[in-house]
């Protein structure tokens, strides 16, 4: 008989997902038939190895517009940031030291620019729109052109954001950027797989993402680095054996790598359907969750414009409410996030929920659902009657 207890809904898409059993499939000959390295020459095991990567690699760059010789894999998407943001700085330093950002972005952007800042980069970071307004958490355009310099060597922007899901005007950006020859890097770590991403129409030189969140395994991503028009050229931050051309040396992951192409397949035959499912369970949500709970407030941009939102996010502050014990009181039933998983190593309030201007309190009472493939509309009629308990049994409760 089995006494373990039954498993919390999970609705925290957006820390990970759980690795699809179509993909644990497709990975599963490469742990113990076909092991090769895929640097190994000689030998029929490392030739194997090496062409399902390198069709891994095709498979990939098609999904996103590019060309396979512009897929660098990495161990996931904070890799991928660092090697875009350190390596392009490092080979374009004759270019200036001047870079930009956003406020919003992932610590994994943040940190990198912030350890510039230490080596005497200067590094702006811009402001979004503030909430409540009804595109709260975007950034607009005019501001990345007002801030570019004749010394500015990289633009960094992502394209959703984890916490509240906005999603940034890259293509717009982008064309700023290249009118004044500034390469632009796009954290795409919550974009690829659940919007189209087509690297040549968002027109940007540097892109990043990871197989984690889009159901395929953990440890395993990939940078797009631009090969035409301009050519990118990267200084390599990981060195060793040489491969992917000396730009990011270590054993490839196989494994992980046909996960990442199988994930991202998946991903693209349901995008005609999933993102619309996924927006009325999201919306359902939030009406439900509004129509049980008094003083509770939307964080992020308005749902009612899908270009402006992940179809899966929802973020939410709580009047009266402790982010972190109404976590807890959900906890055995739903897993949800207050802020960042990312982030919860810092203590504070958001710094996403604090970049839109929100009180610091507001902040600390917010709860993030990410809704994935696996997530039905039952367990959205769960989370409501579940957060909507734990609110009231905690606003009962003398604070
Ligand atoms: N960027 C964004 C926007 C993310 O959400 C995450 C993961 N939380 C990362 C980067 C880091 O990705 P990884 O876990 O693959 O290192």
């Amino acid at each position: 008989m089995n006494t373990s207890p039954p498993q919390p809904i999970y609705m925290d898409n957006h820390s990970t997902t759980r690795t699809d059993p179509r993909v644990v499939e497709a990975m599963l000959p490469y742990f113990s038939q076909q092991f090769g390295n895929a640097g190994s020459v000689g030998h029929r095991f490392g030739e194997d190895a090496s062409k399902v990567v390198e069709r891994a690699r095709e498979s990939i760059a098609t999904h996103l517009g590019a060309e396979p010789r512009e897929i660098i894999f990495t161990s996931g998407a904070t890799e991928s940031n660092n090697l875009a943001i350190r390596g392009v700085v490092e080979r374009r330093r004759r270019r200036g030291d001047h870079l930009i950002s956003v406020q919003t972005e992932h610590h994994s952007v943040l940190e990198p620019l912030r350890r510039l800042a230490d080596r005497g980069f200067e590094v702006t970071l811009l402001d979004v729109e503030p909430h409540p307004n009804a595109n709260a958490g975007w950034l607009d355009p005019q501001k990345v052109a007002d801030a570019l310099r004749d010394d500015t060597a990289l633009v960094s922007v992502m394209l959703a954001n984890n916490e509240i899901g906005v999603l940034q005007p890259l293509q717009e950006i982008a064309q700023q950027c290249r009118e004044r020859g500034v390469l632009l890097h796009c954290d795409a770590t919550q974009a690829v797989g659940k919007i189209p991403v087509d690297v040549q129409q968002l027109g940007v030189d540097l892109l990043s993402f990871s197989a984690h969140k889009i159901y395929g395994p953990k440890g395993v991503g990939a940078l797009y680095v631009r090969s035409r028009q301009p050519i990118v050229r990267l200084e390599a931050q990981i060195l060793g054996g040489g491969q992917q051309k000396g730009r990011r040396s270590g054993t490839l992951n196989v494994p992980g790598i046909v996960g990442l192409a199988t994930a991202l397949d998946w991903c693209d035959q349901e995008m005609s359907t999933e993102p619309i499912r996924l927006i009325k369970l999201r919306n359902h949500l939030w009406d439900g969750l509004q129509e049980r709970i008094k003083n509770i407030t939307l964080c992020g941009p308005s749902l009612e414009n899908s270009d402006m939102r992940l179809p899966g996010n929802l973020n939410v502050a709580l009047g009266d409410v402790d982010g972190e014990a109404l976590l807890m009181a959900v906890g055995n039933h739903l897993a949800v996030s207050s802020g960042a998983t990312c982030a919860s190593t810092a203590p504070g309030p958001s710094h996403v929920l604090l970049a839109l201007a929100m009180d610091p309190d507001q902040a600390r009472s917010s709860l993030r659902f990410g809704l994935g493939r696996f997530n039905t509309q039952a367990d959205v009629q769960f989370a409501i009657v579940a957060v909507a308990a734990a609110v009231a049994t905690l606003r009962n409760l003398p604070r």
